[in-house]
């Protein structure tokens, strides 16, 4: 039997238990020494052993991983904004700093947008041109995403002080994946869609990526220093998963 096809009969799903939970994993055989896992942002899970191993060995060593898997799913589960796409109708509701606001549309000749009375008011010249709408919208939410963004993040820096000399720099973008990201250069981040996100749950994910100035993976360590900033970040993770839907 080539190894080629050796391969392909041994290529599949397979699980361990760790605990109480359950790791399905996809296991590949490759030309290579040593074990090796990924962790993907949908939460699966692939194993790449080297050709011939036993699979009792591979699962024995996916166990001993099994804490560092839970970490990753973990993490990639809480940076993914699920929110479904908006048509930009009248009576559509959208999101601002965790309240919902009902969406209407007004023709006018002087464009711009206003918060009041529940409502978010579009005024725009042509209430049927929805690539305008969304731009007016997109631009006033960067607005005041930029505002709240700052004076939080200004606010929330002197708890990176004991871990970190250098002065952090903010930035913010639309991005699909992930809510922030902190670079070994010490700059953050920060999702726009985020200022649809009660404040706390903005501070959570500043307080997450201040974490990285000190620890650039999701190690223990990194949970231990996140746990000591924010006792509470998993139940306002969790209210930032739900709300974002
Ligand atoms: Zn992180």
């Amino acid at each position: 039997m080539k190894k080629n096809s050796l391969k392909e009969d041994r290529m599949g799903e397979e699980r361990i238990e760790y605990g109480s939970t359950i790791i399905e994993f996809n296991l590949e055989f490759a030309k290579r020494k040593s074990l090796g896992i990924k962790v993907y942002p949908d939460k699966t899970v692939k194993v790449i052993a080297p050709l011939d191993t036993d699979l009792d060995n591979i699962k024995q060593k996916v166990k001993t991983k099994a804490a560092w898997i839970i970490r990753q799913q973990d993490f990639f589960l809480s940076f993914h904004p699920i929110t479904p796409p908006r048509k930009f109708v009248s009576g559509e509701t959208h999101r601002y700093l965790g309240k919902q606001y009902r969406l209407k549309l007004c023709e006018a000749q002087k464009e711009g947008v206003k918060l009041h009375a529940g409502n978010i008011s579009v005024y725009c010249k042509d209430k049927n041109n929805k690539p305008r709408i969304e731009n007016l919208l997109k631009a006033w939410f960067k607005d005041k995403a930029e505002q709240h963004f700052n004076k939080l993040f200004l606010e929330l820096i002197p708890l990176a002080k004991t871990f970190y000399e250098g002065m952090p720099i903010l930035k913010y973008r639309w991005m699909d994946k992930r809510w922030g990201s902190c670079d070994k250069n010490g700059t953050i981040h920060l999702n726009l869609e985020l200022i649809k996100a009660p404040k706390k749950c903005i501070e959570y994910v500043i307080i997450h990526e201040l974490c990285h100035l000190a620890h650039l993976n999701h190690s223990a360590a990194f949970y231990q220093l996140l746990d000591r900033l924010s006792p509470n970040w998993r139940s306002i993770k969790d209210e930032l998963e739900r709300l974002m839907v």
